[in-house]
């Protein structure tokens, strides 16, 4: 696969690097922004202000889906892959490379070029912004990662040749003793889905589906591990490109990650991992599968009961919306830490006043002959409840919410938002909510 996209913002080095890779390969080069002034007949400024971003935008997708298939070195526009068009059909039989560098030396390179700012910001935090939204996608879409800062573009070219992000013999060794099979260290991307038990994820048969479909050249196995530390150490041996983290690592695997983002550190949880140029990221999409089926539901009043890791990610998402959040738990001193630590207000749950909205954050309910964690005076039409458990998906308390004339969301819900959330974190592509679930349903 004679095939290289490059990718990454502007100033680290494309076009510069990409031209040597294409001379010591022997094949063409491609830079789509000189294609598309080609096209146009005018430059890219000029482009911007008679047609707009949007206008300009729409010209890079035409350009892209018309590339010449086959052995290429293509250089991309930094903003191309945020399009999803674009990284499903630059993806498709190719190694994927992300250069980077610090904000310092991209303004530096940058300084004084005829490019349009795609900000009113300064070119510093334009950078800088730009950067936060874009680079959690280029590295989920990336299969190698490069620091241009401090090499020359010959040195990046050939290093981006030969680089080996991969200790075979190690690989070969952690799939044996982990009753893997060991020809699986030859997929160039392979994925995971670690804690302990995983047996019972879905994750691995929609994502490895989810791969084929989108031409991902990488597996999502089961990896399951006696402690944080050891399912690193795992992912490292393998040389994988990314973790999904179910309990009960989510809180202390945090300390073992080089760059936890925000959200996971105001979380104090995280269920992502994604490994880039040696470097761990970590990121929380359990508060964006609990924040997305209730976006018409801001500012109301809610009540979250228990205090644990799904609770933490509940409250963030809760009042990322602006809602007013009681917190009730069973240890109501658990329940008070919680509150303090997000500015809300904490009850026991038999005094707590009516809500629009209850959400279920403990395990009750998923065993069979579980009651329901929240009283019955509290569920009367108008209200939702959402129960955060999943299995089963129809629990005790959301027979009881039905049947009060409350509208109800299952568990299920968050699984395929945050599944959503975290496949675009892990290879850059949106899969759509749809599709996620049809697969889950196949
Ligand atoms: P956790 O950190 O262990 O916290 C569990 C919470 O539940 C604690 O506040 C605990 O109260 C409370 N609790 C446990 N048993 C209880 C009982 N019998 N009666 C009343 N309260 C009880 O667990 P977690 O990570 O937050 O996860 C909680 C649940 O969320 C999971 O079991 C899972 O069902 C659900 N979840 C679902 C998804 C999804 O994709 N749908 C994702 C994540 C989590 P104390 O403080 O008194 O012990």
């Amino acid at each position: 696969m004679e095939r290289y996209i490059l990718i990454g913002l502007r100033g680290t080095g494309k076009s510069t690097i990409g031209k040597r890779m294409a001379k010591i390969l022997g094949i063409p080069f491609y830079d789509t922004d000189t294609l598309i002034e080609g096209r146009a007949g005018c430059t890219i400024p000029e482009i911007f202000l008679a047609i707009g971003e949007a206008g300009f935008r729409e010209i890079e997708r035409e350009m892209i889906a018309s590339l010449p298939e086959g052995p290429a070195v293509i250089a991309t526009g930094g903003g191309a892959v945020m399009d999803q068009k674009n990284a499903e059909s630059l993806r498709k039989e190719a190694h994927i490379i992300l250069l980077t560098a610090d904000p310092e030396v991209l303004e530096a390179r940058i300084m004084g070029g005829s490019r349009p700012p795609l900000t009113e910001l300064s070119l510093s935090d334009e950078i800088r912004q730009i950067s936060k939204i874009r680079m959690p996608i280029y590295r989920g879409l990336a299969d190698i990662c490069m620091d241009t800062g401090m090499v020359n573009a010959d040195e990046a070219a050939s290093s981006i040749l030969t680089s080996q992000e991969r200790d075979t013999e190690e690989g070969v060794k952690t799939l044996r003793r982990m009753s893997l099979d060991p020809d699986l260290i030859k997929t160039p991307l392979l994925f995971g889905i670690t804690g302990n038990p995983v047996s019972h994820s879905k994750s691995p048969h929609l994502y490895n589906r989810l791969f084929s479909e989108y031409a991902i050249p990488g597996k999502y196995l089961f990896l399951p591990a006696g402690s944080a530390e050891e399912a690193i150490t795992t992912m490292q041996a393998l040389g994988a490109k990314g973790l999904s983290v179910t309990i009960p690592f989510k809180e202390t695997m945090v300390s073992r990650i080089d760059e936890p983002d925000p959200d996971v550190t105001a979380i104090g949880a995280l269920n992502t991992v994604v490994s880039c140029g040696g470097k761990l990221y970590g990121h929380n999409t359990d508060w964006i599968g609990i924040r997305e089926p209730l976006q018409g539901h801001k500012g109301a009043d809610a009540l979250v009961v228990g205090a644990g890791g799904a609770a933490a990610a509940a409250v963030y998402a809760l009042q990322s919306l602006d809602m007013n959040v009681i917190i009730a738990n069973r240890t109501e001193e658990r329940g008070r830490a919680l509150a303090r630590r997000f500015g809300c207000t904490s009850a026991p749950i038999s005094s707590s006043r009516k809500v629009d909205l209850i959400i279920n954050a403990t395990p009750v309910g998923m065993k069979e002959g579980d009651g329901s964690p929240v009283p019955s005076e509290l569920l009367r039409p108008g209200v939702t409840v959402f129960d955060l458990v999943y299995t089963p998906p129809m629990t005790r308390l959301l027979k009881n919410a039905h049947a009060s004339g409350c509208t109800i969301i299952p568990g299920t819900e968050l699984f395929i938002h945050q599944a959503r959330a975290q496949f675009k974190l892990l290879t850059g592509i949106d899969p759509g909510l749809d599709r996620i679930r049809e697969v889950l349903s196949s």
